[in-house]
């Protein structure tokens, strides 16, 4: 099977070895170098300042989200939600559940997040900003800077999920004044389903997560980030995904990021360069280098989605809601080759050409 899914993705040879193998016991010191390696090595590819506290939790992405905005917030406080899609979306029912006021800024399909949409929320107290940097339902990439410059203007703490686009697009956390980065294990890491990870700059740690009342004991950041001083969690962890996920930062590592960035854009380029021709469209926004989101006039995106995977064995990432039938999404995260894309725009073209 040809996976362009946006999680989990095609993983690499050397995790699906780790994925095979006997889970071995993890309340010992060799399962604790693990996680502080692991601790050390996230905070380097993310160029987080060395003081960051970094949280592992066995739960999905979402569960992250929540954790975050559990962890951080209060009735007392007051956010800022990009609203553009399913994910920010997501922010403000977090918001709702646990009764944390907010305000939305709410984007319509392709359209552009500007400094115009964030002015009137100048200088109007918010406690912190809540934006998936990647909205990966629509493909838009935020940018990062106008936020950046927006939080601190208004000494607003940033929180950043970056689920889809970590790995795929460049992250600077601490040159860009990030407080709470979070991911998840499915998406550009590129291993398997089962835990996030939440980075946090000790200046939130210090002013909101050791001042916020727990209200969730799973979830607990101060107990995972006391636990996590000797490497270890407050309860069992995924192990086996530990391990794929401290092999995988050890070979980002060797790679460098810069690398893996760079060899990411190319496949993006060659690919959207290869289907300038064909009756599809690009969405007007920036981009994320996660995804291709494929725009189909005829409304057959469903169509095509099916056809590609009944007769090609490939597998694109459908959308949900009202953009079901005029777009797919071609995800780009995980183990890609540049070949690849010959016989994906090929098979594509194919299902285009009959299922008008
Ligand atoms: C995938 C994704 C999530 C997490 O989804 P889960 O299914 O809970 O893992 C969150 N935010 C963004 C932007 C995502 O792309």
């Amino acid at each position: 099977m040809k996976l362009f899914a946006l999680g989990p993705v095609p993983m690499y040879q050397r995790t699906l070895e780790i994925a095979g193998k006997q889970i071995p016991y993890f309340r010992n010191p060799e399962f604790s170098e693990i996680m502080l390696e692991s601790e050390k090595l996230m905070k380097q590819v993310l160029f987080a300042p060395e003081n960051a506290k970094v949280v592992f939790l066995t739960a999905s992405g979402t569960a992250a989200m929540e954790a975050t905005v559990m962890n951080c917030f209060t009735e007392q406080d007051k956010v800022l939600i990009i609203d553009g899609g399913i994910f920010g979306h997501r922010f403000t029912e977090i918001c709702d559940m646990h009764r944390i006021p907010y305000d939305a800024i709410h984007l319509d399909f392709e359209e552009v997040l500007t400094e115009k949409h964030l002015d009137m929320y100048d200088g109007k107290m918010y406690t912190a900003l809540l934006v998936n940097i990647h909205e990966t339902s629509t493909g838009q990439l935020y940018d990062v800077r106008l936020l950046s410059e927006f939080c601190k203007r208004n000494q607003m703490y940033f929180i950043v999920d970056a689920i889809s686009s970590f790995l795929a697009d460049p992250y600077f956390m601490e040159d860009w004044g990030i407080d709470a980065t979070i991911l998840s294990t499915q998406k550009g890491l590129a291993i398997a389903p089962g835990m996030s990870v939440v980075t946090i700059s000790n200046r939130l740690y210090e002013e909101k997560v050791l001042t916020t009342p727990s209200k969730t004991l799973y979830l607990d950041f101060r107990s995972h980030i006391d636990n996590q001083k000797r490497g270890q969690t407050p309860f069992t962890p995924a192990v086996n995904i530990a391990y794929q996920l401290n092999d995988m930062l050890r070979s980002l590592q060797e790679e460098s990021i810069e690398h893996r960035l760079t060899h990411m854009d190319m496949i993006v380029k060659d690919f959207r360069c290869r289907i300038a021709d064909l009756p599809i469209r690009i969405p007007n926004t920036p981009l994320s280098n996660a995804a291709t989101p494929l725009l189909f006039k005829d409304r057959n995106a469903t169509i095509v989605y099916e056809t590609l995977k009944e007769k090609y064995d490939t597998v694109l990432t459908p959308c949900g809601g009202n953009l079901r039938d005029i777009m797919v999404r071609v995800g780009h995260i995980g183990n890609h080759y540049l070949d690849e894309n010959i016989d994906l725009v090929d098979n594509l073209r194919k299902v285009l050409n009959c299922a008008k």
